[in-house]
């Protein structure tokens, strides 16, 4: 779905019908929804990291952080791995784990020993 700033989200939730105004980032946990306005669209990272990366494994999870002296907020976004569970430090390159599987699928079952 398109968020308020343009980029296509997953995470972003609109509800207008019979005239509801209704809109989330569905990224956030519960406890931090009511942190969240529009406007932080804007700068989020999470479109472009979808955009870059598809892998199914690359969990995402997001806080609203208040910048120097309270004077504005900005999305954070942290990435882990669902098979390894580690964390991924590059998300829109992601950790390395399926390229591997991937390659050993490419050479062929003598390359697995
Ligand atoms: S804040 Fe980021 S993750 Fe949440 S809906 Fe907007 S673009 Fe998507």
């Amino acid at each position: 779905m398109h968020t308020p700033a343009g980029t296509e989200c997953r995470y972003y939730f609109k509800d207008y019908f019979r005239g509801r105004d209704r809109r989330e980032c569905r990224l956030l946990p519960a406890a931090a929804a009511h942190e969240w306005r529009p406007e932080l669209c804007g700068g989020c990272p999470v479109p472009r990291i979808l955009l870059a990366n598809a892998c199914p494994n690359l969990v995402l999870a997001a806080s609203v952080r208040t910048t120097w002296l309270g004077l504005g907020r900005r999305m954070e976004t942290t990435a882990r791995c669902h098979k390894s569970g580690d964390a991924v430090r590059e998300p829109e390159i992601g950790c390395g784990q399926c390229h591997l599987e991937f390659e050993k699928m490419r050479l062929g079952p003598d390359s697995r020993r």
